[in-house]
């Protein structure tokens, strides 16, 4: 047995067998079951088979509108898929070691990469380029759908532990989770949308175990615990069954507050505070029941854009998604957030392999350079919602815009918004519908009472807030001791946030992930804020904590807090309450 220790950030402890994923999880590799090696061999053949014939279409269409000669470098190509060092030789890797055709494919590639550099020949370097580009065809033909990594994951028997460098959330969004019980990441930070999805998922996550990809083989037994970040590969008997335990007792401090989900949030001294969910899949919605959500807060709804096709986002299929939520909540609210996407999810990420521009056409910016997605999205909530209001006499949908930076672009949002619906014949459909701006963008808070002015509510992403604040890219965990949610720098913007916002009389809420720390919630609770929105097993965690917080004695701390010198300094005036917090989930008499 090894083990290894990395960040945990998503709690939870889990069992099961290693699935890897290399170099930005397109790289899958498994072992095999005797009876899997056919079906991976077929799958091969299909891929050599579909490369074959969009080789020879490439080729006679070069050859009608080029030419011959161009054409021939196609005929090469085709020719290398019956080298007997390529596909042969891949699939003689499947039978004689039992690996997954991907991971096969990939040894064979390397192999013959090696013979070209050996042979030093300048007729086989000049095919380096062509056996880049075939293998690249091969590789994508092998799963012409989906995901390599979602697929496979389909394909074996659960439960597994999925090792990645790192794990994009474009991908994680299509795994079958039933299947999935741990995540095992080289980098990545609590912030990171596939921590985020795990972690409401209730599935553990471990970060920054460095080469872990490497270091840990596929099918290896792996059992995690994503608080801790503890990883023990292979465990003994004994271990395992210490684990189980460790198992058994995380879900029974989970279940011992059970009996607060029907119970309001409300201080010690009567302050009553609405706990709200996120959520990432509309099919986890019972999770959100289940949690006694009073609503929801904030439904990422750029989730949909990695369904794994570019159909599931048609007009008609999102309003379906919408309905069902808003009647799976009814009488509550939920708050569908417009797609938070730049050219890094959905279509375009199809084609481009995919890559976050955080500072680029993302978010409300993308939707205001008529960006047809944000339009058709905008009618189909439209459309769910008047169809819910006519079902139930009311409409519960409030539309949120991510990465609104001045009172200004929100006025310009609302305009096209309006513009949308008249086009549409929408327009007395869009009546009533309350329309808020997120507040992520430290131009955003500072400006609070303008944007108020121009929206129905308002809810702060301090996730993203944070990240813009300090300048720590929420994603780079080189950065992690850097990213600090108590810098005084940012609770003085949520100060500046609260007061702006009650001076308008606008609802007010949080949805970042530091609504969902209880000691966080107590200080945002001194600064103001009465709504918060949080992963759905966060819910009676935080309600515990407010049931025992004195909103004063918040109010005082929070006064000292921003006026500290440093997020140490706020560490050092939040530890009595952090200690009382840690008595009480220990079951320790508070003061004794
Ligand atoms: C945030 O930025 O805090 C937020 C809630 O949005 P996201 O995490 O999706 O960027
Ligand atoms: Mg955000």
């Amino acid at each position: 047995m090894t083990k290894y220790n990395g960040r945990g950030v998503a709690p939870g402890v889990a069992m099961g067998r290693a699935v890897v994923a290399a170099r930005d999880a397109r790289d899958v590799r498994y072992r095999l079951a005797a009876s899997g090696v056919d079906r991976e061999r077929q799958r091969l053949r299909a891929a050599r088979d579909r490369t074959r014939q969009q080789l020879e279409e490439i080729s006679a269409r070069v050859s009608r509108t080029v030419g011959p000669a161009q054409a021939s470098i196609f005929a090469a190509q085709t020719m290398m898929l019956d080298d007997p060092l390529l596909v042969s030789r891949a699939d003689a890797l499947i039978r004689a070691e039992r690996i997954n055709a991907d991971w096969a494919l990939q040894r064979a590639i390397e192999e013959l990469h090696g013979v070209f550099a050996r042979e030093g020949d300048a007729w086989l370097s000049e095919r380096v380029g062509d056996l880049a580009d075939v293998s690249g065809r091969l590789q994508r033909n092998l799963r012409p759908d989906q995901d390599p990594l979602a697929d496979l994951i389909r394909e074996l028997e659960p439960p597994v532990i999925v090792v990645a460098r790192e794990l994009p959330a474009s991908v994680a969004a299509q795994f079958d989770w039933t299947r999935v019980r741990g995540l095992v990441c080289e980098v990545g930070s609590p912030t990171h949308h596939t921590v985020i999805l795990a972690r409401s998922l209730g599935v553990p996550v471990v970060i920054g175990l460095s080469g872990a990809t490497q270091a840990i083989t596929p099918g290896q037994l792996l059992a995690i615990d994503g608080m801790s970040g503890e990883v023990a590969v292979d465990p003994t008997e004994d271990v395992q069954e210490r684990w189980k335990q460790r198992a058994e007792l995380a879900r029974a401090a989970l279940s011992a507050l059970d009996d607060l989900r029907g119970r309001p949030a409300v201080t010690a001294d009567g302050v009553r505070v609405v706990l709200e969910a996120n959520l990432e899949i509309a099919d986890e919605i019972a999770r959100v029941l289940d949690a006694g959500a009073e609503g929801i807060g904030l439904y990422r709804s750029e989730f949909l854009l990695d369904a794994g096709h570019p159909d599931s986002t048609g007009e008609d299929a999102q309003v379906a998604v919408y309905s069902g939520m808003l009647a799976a909540m009814a009488p509550k609210p939920v708050t569908i957030r417009t797609f938070d996407a730049g050219e890094d999810r959905g279509d375009v990420a199809w084609r481009t392999g995919g890559h976050r521009d955080r500072f680029g056409l993302r978010g409300i910016r993308s939707g205001l350079q008529h960006d047809e997605r944000f339009r058709t999205q905008i009618r189909a909530l439209i459309r769910a919602n008047a169809a819910t209001t006519r079902a139930t006499g009311a409409g519960t949908l409030r539309v949120l815009l991510p990465f609104v930076t001045s009172a200004e672009e929100m006025r310009d949002a609302r305009r096209m918004i309006a513009a949308i619906a008249r086009e549409a014949g929408l327009a007395a459909e869009l009546e009533g519908l309350p329309i808020g701006a997120m507040i992520e963008v430290p131009a955003a808070a500072l400006t609070t009472d303008a944007l108020a002015r121009e929206a129905d509510f308002l809810s702060v992403g301090t996730n993203d807030l944070i990240q813009y604040t300090l300048a720590v890219d929420r994603t780079d965990e080189r950065l992690a001791g850097h990213y600090e949610p108590m810098a005084p720098a940012v609770l003085r913007l949520l100060r500046l946030i609260a007061v702006g916002a009650r001076g308008e009389d606008r609802p007010l809420s949080v949805c970042g992930e530091m609504a969902a720390d209880p000691l966080l919630v107590s200080l945002l609770v001194g600064l103001g804020f009465r709504r918060f929105s949080m992963t759905p097993s966060a819910i009676p965690i935080v309600k515990r904590a407010l049931l025992a917080l004195d909103s004063r004695e918040a109010r005082t701390l929070a006064r000292h807090a921003v006026r500290a010198a440093s997020a140490e300094a706020v560490h050092q005036l939040l530890l009595p309450i952090a200690d009382a917090m840690h008595a009480r989930a220990v079951g320790q008499p508070e003061n004794g």
